[in-house]
């Protein structure tokens, strides 16, 4: 079957758009009959961006509950947390000894933080962690010990899988043969991955217009705060000023992107024709809010169930570790051997 690969950094409260950008779309996949899916949680990532332990272990518990609340069967498809598996450090270091420098030099995430510390007149690397530059190494890692085929992206996340695809075959190329001789197979070890982007789904902007993420302060909470958070949340989308009776543009107005993304094309074109005719922003948000609500309102009671039950949280998470570990350890194993590191009898 089909590998797809999906994961979710835990670094803060899921949002709005990590469900219609991430959840909603992996669920429906993981739903067809030929797909083996994997669902992480990034929580070594976390780290890279994140050094507050609350912060982590409260997003850790959040993420989980969502997944589960929207609809993970975690019987039907591999659902655990990245720090469970002891194979993915392990691979990051094999991988590590393969990949030049010279391409992480050229990683998006670390090239950004360069030009903005060169820009702000400050050393080039300042406050720059080798966690920040180890990130396609580390991602390369979570893809690579499970052999995924697919990997359901962000455009921002493409080069990451090119970086992912370079090192797979650097690494295939000087300890394939190994990798053969030990495994007993005539594969090469890692298959190349591929990014799939899903043009039909949306990047929602957050309430002040930049992607929404959870390392802005910026979002709409899927769960969290409940029903009377939410719609306190959608009262503060940043709209233009006009007034009631004025008409609005609705192609350039956040609150119109984010009910295109919940709305049927029906439903939107009837928003945008009454924005057109002038209806008021206020009232906008309340048709945001209700559509919105429908679609969460019974997986927020799943929520508040499953984010009150840590005890079964952790039984899922460690079963599904156990899954996990059952593909990726056999599998490091026999790449220890390829690259030198078997037993002596
Ligand atoms: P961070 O700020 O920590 O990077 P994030 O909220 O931007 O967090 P990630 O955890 O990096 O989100 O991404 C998880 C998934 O959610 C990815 O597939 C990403 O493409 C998707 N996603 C994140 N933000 C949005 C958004 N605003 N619109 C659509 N999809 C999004």
């Amino acid at each position: 079957g089909r590998r797809v690969l999906t994961g979710i950094t835990t670094s803060g409260t899921p949002h709005l758009g990590n469900y219609v950008g991430a959840i909603r779309p992996a669920i429906d996949a993981s739903r067809q009959d030929a797909v083996e899916s994997f669902f992480f949680l990034a929580d070594y990532h976390a780290l890279i961006k994140c050094d507050d332990p609350q912060r982590v272990r409260r997003s850790r518990l959040e993420i989980a509950a969502t997944w589960l609340a929207c609809g993970l069967d975690a019987d039907r498809v591999v659902f655990y947390r990245q720090s469970d598996i002891r194979e993915i450090p392990e691979l990051t270091w094999l991988l590590t000894c393969v990949t030049a420098k010279g391409l992480l030099n050229r990683a998006h995430a670390y090239k950004a933080a360069v030009d903005q510390n060169l820009a702000g007149g400050e050393d080039a690397d300042a406050g720059v962690t080798a966690g920040l530059y180890m990130y396609p190494v580390l991602m390369a890692a979570d893809i690579l010990a499970f052999n995924a085929h697919r990997v359901p992206v962000g455009r921002d996340q493409i080069q990451h899988i090119e970086m992912a695809r370079d090192i797979a075959q650097r690494f295939n190329h000087l300890h394939g043969a190994a990798y053969r001789a030990a495994s007993g197979s005539d594969r090469e070890p890692f298959v190349l991955p591929e990014a799939v982007i899903d043009e039909s789904v949306a990047t929602l902007p957050g309430l002040d217009g930049r992607k929404m993420s959870k390392s802005y302060d910026n979002t709409i909470p899927l769960f969290e705060g409940g029903v009377r958070h939410l719609r306190e949340s959608i009262a503060r989308i940043v709209t233009d000023s006009r007034a009631p009776g004025e008409p609005k543009n609705p192609d350039g107005s956040h609150l119109f992107a984010i009910y295109r993304a919940f709305a049927s094309a029906g439903e939107a074109q009837a928003l945008h024709a009454a924005l057109t005719g002038g209806l008021a922003w206020g009232e906008a948000k309340r048709i945001l809010f209700e559509r919105v609500e429908s679609e969460i309102a019974p997986m927020r009671e799943r929520y508040d169930t499953l984010i009150a039950r840590p005890d079964t949280l952790e039984d899922i998470l460690r079963h599904g570790a156990d899954k996990a570990r059952a593909v990726a350890a056999p599998f490091v194993a026999h790449l220890r051997d390829a690259v030198g590191l078997s037993d002596f009898r």
